[in-house]
C-alpha cells in the first residue's frame, strides 16, 4: 500500500514504527495502513458542510500577480480555510476562459493557481447547469406545477463538494477548444451590445418590463440558434451543426421529449408556449441574468456610459460576468465579484441575492468580507478542527 503521511506512533498491530501512516482519504473516511503488517484501518470523518465562494477572474488574478494587498490577505485567508474543510471556492470553464484569453505570457501559471486555489474542485459547466434548469422548469411547465427545485446542489458538482479533500487531486483536461474563435465572438457581442444604448437610452420602459423584454429576447435566440443548428443539419453540413452553440442543444433536448407521441410541430408548439411562459421566466439563471441586462439598460437610460468606445472597454467581460453571476451564484454562499458588478446587483429592483441566498463581496466592502471569513472559522465545528492534525498531520 501506499503510505502518504508516515506516523511518528507505532502500528496499533505490529507495534513496528515508520511503517504505519496515513493512506488517502475517501469518501469521508480517513484509510490508514501499515506496510509491515498490512494493516488497514477505515476512520469514519464527521460530515462536513463547507462555504462554497465563488471568486470571480478578477479577484483570483489579482491575487496571483500580488498586485494588492487586500487581495493577497483575502487569498491566503482562503487558502487557510480551504485547508481547514471550511471553505471551498471550485473552478469553472469561465476561468478557464477568461485565463486563455489573458494576453500575458504568464496564463498557464495563472490557471494552475486558480486551480491550485479550488483544490481540484469545480463547477459543472454552464451548459451542463442551464440543461438541468431548463429540463426541470419545461417538466414543472408540462405538469402545470409551480416546483422551487429548479436549483439542486448536485447540478453544479461533479462530485460531493462536502467531503474531505485527499492529498492529491487529478488535473482534468481542458474545456475551451477554439480559444481566439470565443474570444473574437464575445468581442462582437460586446459591440453589439453597446450598439443598443441609443436605442436603450430613449426607452421609456419600467425596469420589470426591460426584464420581460430580455427573457422574451433570449427566447428568441434560442429558436434562432437552434433554427439555424437544425437548417445545418438537414442541409448536410455536419460542422456547422456540430460546432453550433452549446444553446441550440438546449432547445434540442426539449424536442427529443415525446417525440414518439407528438409530431414536430406540436412539440415546436409547445416549446414556444413553454419559452414565452413564467416557467422559462422563473428558471434561475434566465432570471439573473436577464435581471442584470435589465439593470444595465436602467443604467444607459440614467445617461451612463455616454461615450460607446468607452463602454466597450468598461462592457468587455460583461458577458462573462454576468453568465458567472447568472449560473453559479445560486449553487454558492458567496461570490466575490468586481466593483461594478457588485454596484449593479445593489441596484433597486434586483433582490437577488435575497432570493438565491447568496452574499456579495468586492473590493467595495473588504471589512464585511474578512469578517465573513473570520466567523467561519469561528463557527467551525470541534469535531471538524479535531479530526484536522489526524487527517492533515503537515
Ligand atoms: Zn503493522
Amino acid at each position: 500500500m501506499i503510505i502518504t503521511h508516515y506516523l511518528p506512533q507505532p502500528c496499533p498491530a505490529c507495534g513496528k514504527i515508520g511503517e504505519y501512516g496515513n493512506i488517502n482519504v475517501s469518501g469521508n473516511v480517513l484509510n490508514r495502513g501499515c506496510n509491515a503488517c498490512g494493516n488497514w484501518e477505515r476512520i469514519p470523518l464527521p460530515q462536513l458542510k463547507k462555504t462554497i465562494i465563488y471568486l470571480d477572474q478578477f479577484f483570483l488574478s489579482n491575487a496571483f500577480r500580488k498586485r494588492r494587498k487586500e487581495f493577497v490577505t483575502a487569498a491566503d485567508r482562503i487558502k487557510d480555510l480551504a485547508s481547514k474543510q471550511l471553505v471551498v471556492s471550485p473552478w469553472s470553464s469561465i476561468h478557464e476562459l477568461e485565463t486563455h484569453l489573458w494576453p500575458n505570457p504568464a496564463r498557464e501559471d495563472l490557471l494552475m493557481f486558480i486551480k491550485q486555489s479550488a483544490r481540484g474542485h469545480r463547477y459543472s459547466t454552464p451548459h451542463c447547469i442551464k440543461s438541468k434548469q431548463i429540463q426541470r422548469a419545461f417538466d414543472a411547465f408540462l405538469e402545470r406545477k409551480k416546483t422551487d427545485k429548479l436549483i439542486e446542489s448536485h447540478d453544479a458538482f461533479q462530485h460531493n463538494i462536502h467531503s474531505w479533500d485527499d492529498y492529491v487531486w487529478i488535473d482534468v483536461g481542458k474545456f475551451i477548444d477554439d480559444v481566439d474563435y470565443v474570444g473574437e465572438e464575445k468581442r462582437l457581442a460586446v459591440e453589439s451590445l453597446v450598439d443598443l444604448f441609443d436605442e436603450w437610452g430613449e426607452s421609456k420602459t419600467t425596469f420589470e418590463e426591460d426584464v420581460i423584454e430580455e427573457v422574451n429576447g433570449y427566447a428568441k435566440s434560442l429558436m434562432e440558434v437552434y433554427r439555424d443548428s437544425c437548417k445545418a443539419f438537414v442541409q448536410g453540413s455536419i460542422i456547422e451543426y456540430l460546432s453550433a452553440p452549446a444553446d441550440a442543444r438546449l432547445i434540442d433536448i426539449l424536442m427529443c421529449r415525446d417525440s414518439n407521441t407528438l409530431n414536430y410541430r406540436e412539440r415546436l408548439k409547445r416549446i414556444n408556449l413553454f419559452l414565452h411562459s413564467e416557467y422559462f421566466r422563473e428558471i434561475p439563471y434566465v432570471d439573473i441574468s436577464c435581471r442584470l441586462f435589465a439593470i444595465l439598460r436602467k443604467r444607459v437610460k440614467e445617461g451612463q456610459f455616454p461615450n460607446r468606445e468607452r463602454a466597450k472597454m468598461k462592457l468587455s467581460g460583461v458577458f462573462y460576468d454576468v453568465e458567472a453571476i447568472s449560473i453559479y451564484a445560486p449553487y454558492s454562499d458567496a461570490i466575490f465579484i468586481d466593483r461594478a458588478m457588485h454596484q449593479w446587483l445593489k441596484q433597486e429592483g434586483s433582490d437577488l441575492c435575497n432570493k438565491y441566498s447568496f452574499r456579495i463581496f468586492s473590493a467595495l466592502n473588504w471589512e464585511e468580507f474578512y469578517s465573513y471569513l473570520d466567523g467561519i472559522e469561528k463557527n467551525c465545528p470541534e469535531e471538524i478542527q479535531d479530526m484536522l492534525p489526524l487527517v492533515y498531520p503537515d
